[in-house]
């Protein structure tokens, strides 16, 4: 697999997963690790879902707590893949985490904070069109939601395609988290320019 292309597969959190993308149990299924070289990667391949040459066979684990701060160099060679928090001007201001391969942002997830009140609202997710359909998203909002353990979260207006709400509905926040209705705290508010 040296030179093999990225084979598109989605990313996942490292787990421990006993199921694949499609549902099977892994330790019946088999699962086998290749490492590809253009991500720097290890995938995890069902072997059951290669044998039957189902769709998403296989996924890039990545952990989605790991997130280095912008103004901080990689502590040793710097991952080909990589999520980057880019902190607000502010305390409680627009902060963003960036999914990084090679350096480029190819999706990124806008967040409002505040430790005080223990509360985080989500903006806005976006994703680079060739990068539709891996999971990235749900990523993004794994990284954002574990950097705010307990606090309550909300989100701006969601869109109100099936799409969209697919997308919320296949989330698992620890928490409760209040679609659509941001609930952001004093600090937000002022930093927003909206007074108290
Ligand atoms: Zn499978
Ligand atoms: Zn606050």
């Amino acid at each position: 697999m040296g030179t093999a292309p990225d084979p598109g597969y989605p990313f996942r959190s490292p787990g421990p997963h006993t199921r694949c993308l499609n549902g099977h149990s892994l330790d019946l299924a088999g699962q086998t690790l290749p490492y590809y070289h253009v991500l720097d990667l290890d995938a995890t391949l069902c072997n059951l879902c290669t044998e039957l040459r189902l769709d998403r066979p296989g996924w890039f684990p990545l952990d989605h707590t790991a997130v280095r701060r912008v103004d901080v160099p990689p502590k040793y060679h710097r991952p080909i893949v990589e999520l980057v928090a880019h902190p607000p001007d502010q305390p409680a201001g627009v902060g963003y985490i960036a999914l990084q391969i090679s350096e480029r942002s190819v999706a990124d997830i806008d967040v409002q904070m505040c430790g005080i009140d223990r509360r985080g609202v989500i903006e806005q997710i976006r994703v680079d069109d060739t990068y539709r359909r891996r999971r990235i998203g749900t990523l993004l909002v794994a990284a954002v939601l574990a950097r705010g353990p307990g606090f309550q979260w909300s989100t701006t207006k969601v869109d109100n395609s099936a799409s969209a709400r697919a997308f919320w509905a296949s989330q698992h926040p620890a928490g409760s988290l209040s679609l659509g209705r941001p609930d952001y705290c004093p600090h937000m508010k002022i930093v927003n320019g909206e007074g108290l």
